[in-house]
C-alpha cells in the first residue's frame, strides 16, 4: 500500500463505501489523507459515572449491562435503550434512529462512550458515540474530527479509513524547504495532516490549518506575482475617450448616473487612455449599476475600433447582459453572444464557426458570453478590454486566458464583483490592482424589509405573499437543495414547487428552475418569468447572480441558516429592482436557528461589506469564496485566514523576486505554471 493505492484495495472497503468515497472525490490513499474535518467534538473530558452533570459533553468508560429496542408510545419511534455501569454507579443510555445497535453491541462489553449528558427525569447519556476498548481510541475520548460526508458514508467509517491510512503520511514529500518553513513558522506537512485528523489540542489544529492554507495559497500567489511581473512588461491599446460621444449617450438614459458610477467611469476611461494595462476591480452591491459602467467602457473601446469582451459566470447572466447591451447600444455596433448553447450577432443566430470567424476578422465589436469564450478556437483580432462579471467565480486559470494572448498586447482588465471583498483581501488575492467602489444604490429605491420568520407564522407570510401576487407582483422562493434526501429536513426546490403549486399557491402559477437544467431550458423559464408568464419562481441558488426582474418584490429563502451572509445578501438583491417596496422572508430548517445572531444581523443590515466582513471574521473564507461554485480559487477555503494569505503572498513575492524562473522550486513552479497555462474551462 502506498499513497497512490486506490481506496477499493483497502481492507474492509466494499462497493458501497467505495462509491460513497468516490462521490467525495476520494480515489486514492492520498485523497483520504487530504480529506479534512471541518470541526471537532471535544470528547476529551473523561469522567466516572458519578461525576456526570447535566449538559456536559463527556467520555465515560463503562460496561454495557443491558441493551434493548424500545418503541415510543406517542411518536411510534423506535430507539435503543441501554444501561452502563462503572465502579462508581450506573446510568441510562439512549440512542435514537440506530436500532441496529441492539444487535451489534453485546451485554458485558467494555465501551468508551462520548456524548452529552441530559436529564429526562433522570440523568442519561443521549446518542453517544461509542467504541470498544482498544489501544487507540478513534471515535471517543479525544478531539474527535467531524467530516463533511454524505448520507451514505458515516463519519465513523471515514474516521476508521483515515486512521488506517494515516501511517502513510510519512511517504508524503514536503513541498516546502526547511528555510521557508522556518521563516513562516510552518509545521511539516505530515505533522499538519496528522494533527487535523488526530489533534493533540486546539493549537495544533490551528497550526495545521495554517500550514494547509499556506500550501493552498502559495501557488496561486506565485502565479499572481509572476503575472504582475509579466503585466508590467506588456503593452496595451490606448483607448481614447470621446467625451462628447459619452455625453450624448448619457443624455439618452432615462436616469442620471450616481456619483459613484461617474467616478468609476472616469477612472476606467483614464486607465484605458494611459499607457500600460488597466487592472481594476469594480465593487458594488447588487443593483448598484455596474453593468452600465462596463457598457460605457466597452462602447468607448468599440468607438476606437477595438474589440472588447464581457465574461459572465452563467448562461442566464450572459443572456441578460446581451439583451441589455443590444437594447442600449445603437445598431451601428456589432454585438455577439457566445455561450455553450448559443451563438448570435445582433440578435441573429449564427453558427459557432461564423461567429469565430467574425471575432477573428474583427467584424464584431463586443462579445458577451460565458466560459465558452475562453474555449480554444476563439481568437480576437484586437481585444483591448476584457470585463469579468462576478469575477470571484473565475479561477486564476480562467481569468488568465486574457493574459496569455498570443499577440503580446495585454487587454485592459475590468473585474466586477457584488460580493464585497475587503480591499486588503482583494489585493492579496488578485495581485496589484486598483479598486473602484460603488457605495450607493441608485436613488428612488426603498430599502428591502427583511424578516426572519418563525415557522408558526409561515401561513401569515404566505397570506401576505398572496396579496402581493394579487397586486400583480412576483415572488422568488429559494431553497438550499434541488431534491429531498431521506435524512434531512432541508426543503428542496422540487418538493417545494410541487407542494406550493398544489396547495397554498394553487390559484397562482409557479415555475421551477435549478442549476442542472439545460441552458436553453433555463433561459426559457427565466424569460417567461420576466414576461410574467407565471407569478412564483421556485429556485435553488443558481439564480443567485444578477438576474433583473423588476416586478419581483418578494424573496423567500428557506434554510437560510445554511447560506453565508454574503450569499444571502446577493440573493436578497434579486428583489428591489424597481421603486416598489420589496421584502425578504427567511425561514430556518432548524427551529433553534431562529435566534441565530447572523440572521439577526442580516435582518438589520443592508450593508454588503459589513455582512461579508462579519462572516469573514467568524466563519473564515469558506462562505465568501463559495465552495459550491465552479471556478473557486482554493481547495480549502475554510482554512484560509487573512494571516495565511498575507504570509503566502509575502513568501511568493520574495521567491519570485529572488528567483524569477523559480528554478530552485521545480515542484511549486509546476503548480504555479498550471495556474498560468491551463486555460481550459470546464
Ligand atoms: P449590478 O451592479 O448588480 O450588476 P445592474 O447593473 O444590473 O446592477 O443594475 C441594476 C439596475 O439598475 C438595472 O436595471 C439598471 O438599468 C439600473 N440602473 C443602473 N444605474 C442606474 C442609475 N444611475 N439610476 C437608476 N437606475 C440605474
Ligand atoms: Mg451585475
Amino acid at each position: 500500500m502506498d499513497l497512490t493505492t486506490p481506496i477499493n484495495n483497502l481492507p474492509k472497503i466494499g462497493t458501497v463505501t467505495t462509491k460513497a468515497l468516490h462521490q467525495l472525490h476520494i480515489q486514492t490513499v492520498k485523497d483520504v489523507l487530504f480529506f479534512f474535518p471541518y470541526r471537532y467534538l471535544d470528547f476529551r473530558k473523561t469522567i466516572a459515572i458519578n461525576e456526570a452533570h447535566e449538559g456536559e459533553v463527556v467520555t465515560i468508560k463503562a460496561v454495557l449491562k443491558d441493551i434493548q429496542i424500545r418503541r415510543s408510545f406517542r411518536s411510534h419511534m423506535t430507539y435503543c435503550e441501554g444501561v452502563i455501569s462503572d465502579e462508581t454507579g450506573s446510568m441510562k443510555v439512549v440512542w435514537f434512529n440506530q436500532p441496529y445497535l441492539a444487535k451489534s453491541l453485546q451485554k458485558g462489553e467494555s465501551l468508551l462512550l462520548s456524548g452529552k449528558v441530559d436529564r429526562y427525569k433522570i440523568l442519561q447519556l443521549v446518542n453517544p458515540v461509542y467504541e470498544r476498548l482498544t489501544d487507540e481510541s478513534i471515535h471517543t475520548g479525544r478531539l474527535v474530527p467531524v467530516y463533511r460526508a454524505s448520507d451514505s458514508i458515516p463519519n465513523r467509517t471515514l474516521r476508521t479509513v483515515i486512521h488506517h491510512c494515516l501511517p502513510l503520511i510519512e511517504l508524503l514529500p514536503d513541498t516546502l524547504p526547511n528555510s521557508i518553513r522556518d521563516t513562516y513558522n510552518l509545521v511539516s506537512l505530515p505533522d499538519a495532516i496528522r494533527s487535523l485528523h488526530f489533534p493533540e489540542n486546539n493549537d495544533s489544529i490551528s497550526a495545521a490549518r495554517f500550514r494547509i492554507a499556506f500550501d493552498d495559497i502559495l501557488p496561486q500567489q506565485l502565479a499572481v506575482s509572476l503575472l504582475d511581473i509579466s503585466m508590467r512588461e506588456r503593452k496595451s491599446h490606448v483607448i481614447k475617450t470621446g467625451v462628447s460621444h459619452i455625453k450624448t449617450f448619457l443624455k439618452k438614459l432615462p436616469f442620471t448616473l450616481t456619483a459613484g458610477q461617474k467616478q468609476a467611469v472616469w477612472n476606467i476611461l483614464q486607465d484605458m487612455e494611459s499607457p500600460g494595462p488597466m487592472n481594476r476591480l469594480l465593487q458594488g452591491d447588487v443593483g448598484s449599476g455596474k453593468t452600465l459602467i462596463a457598457l460605457i467602457a466597452m462602447m468607448q473601446t468599440a468607438q476606437n475600433k477595438l474589440q472588447s469582451t464581457l465574461l459572465a459566470p452563467t448562461e442566464i447572466l450572459a443572456q441578460q447582459h446581451y439583451k441589455t447591451f443590444c437594447g442600449y447600444l445603437s445598431s451601428s455596433l456589432r454585438i455577439a453572444l457566445l455561450t455553450a448553447n448559443f451563438a448570435s450577432i445582433n440578435n441573429q443566430a449564427v453558427s459557432k464557426a461564423e461567429l469565430n470567424e467574425a471575432i477573428q476578422t474583427g467584424t464584431v465589436d463586443i462579445v458577451i458570453g460565458t466560459h465558452a469564450i475562453i474555449q480554444k478556437g476563439v481568437a480576437f483580432k484586437n481585444l483591448a478590454l476584457a470585463v469579468i462579471d462576478e469575477q470571484h467565480r473565475f479561477g486564476v486559470k480562467q481569468r488568465n486566458f486574457l493574459f496569455t494572448d498570443k499577440a503580446n498586447i495585454q487587454p485592459h482588465l475590468l473585474s466586477m464583483s457584488a460580493t464585497p471583498i475587503p480591499r486588503t483581501l482583494a489585493l492579496a488575492m488578485y495581485g496589484n490592482l486598483t479598486v473602484s467602489t460603488l457605495a450607493e444604490v441608485p436613488s428612488g429605491r426603498k430599502p428591502i424589509i427583511t424578516k426572519v420568520i418563525d415557522d408558526a407564522q409561515r401561513n401569515n407570510a404566505y397570506t401576505f405573499i398572496k396579496q402581493r401576487l394579487t397586486a400583480g407582483e412576483q415572488t422568488f422562493i429559494i431553497t438550499p437543495r434541488v431534491e429531498d434526501t431521506e435524512k434531512s429536513d432541508v426543503r428542496s426546490a422540487k418538493a417545494e414547487y410541487k407542494l406550493l403549486s398544489e396547495t397554498v399557491f394553487s390559484k397562482y402559477s409557479t415555475g421551477l428552475i435549478y442549476g442542472k437544467m439545460k441552458g436553453d431550458e433555463k433561459e426559457v423559464i427565466m424569460n417567461n418569468f420576466e414576461q410574467h408568464a407565471f407569478d412564483i419562481l421556485v429556485a435553488t441558488s443558481v439564480i443567485e447572480i444578477g438576474i433583473d426582474i423588476p416586478n419581483a418584490t418578494v424573496i423567500v429563502i428557506e434554510g437560510a441558516e445554511r447560506f453565508g451572509l454574503a450569499q444571502l445578501h446577493q440573493l436578497r438583491g434579486r428583489v428591489c429592482r424597481s421603486d416598489k417596496q420589496s421584502y425578504c422572508f427567511l425561514f430556518t430548517t432548524d427551529p433553534s436557528q431562529q435566534d441565530n445572531e447572523r440572521l439577526r444581523l442580516f435582518e438589520n443590515s443592508n450593508d454588503g461589506f459589513a455582512l461579508a466582513q462579519y462572516d469573514l471574521e467568524r466563519r473564515g473564507f469558506g462562505d465568501l469564496l463559495g465552495t459550491q461554485q465552479t471556478g473557486y480559487l482554493f481547495r480549502f477555503p475554510e482554512f484560509i485566514t487573512m494571516k495565511a494569505l498575507s504570509s503566502a503572498r509575502q513568501c511568493a513575492k520574495t521567491m519570485v523576486t529572488e528567483d524569477p524562473k523559480l528554478s530552485s522550486y521545480p515542484e511549486l513552479n509546476l503548480i504555479a505554471q498550471d495556474y498560468l497555462d491551463n486555460v481550459h474551462a470546464e
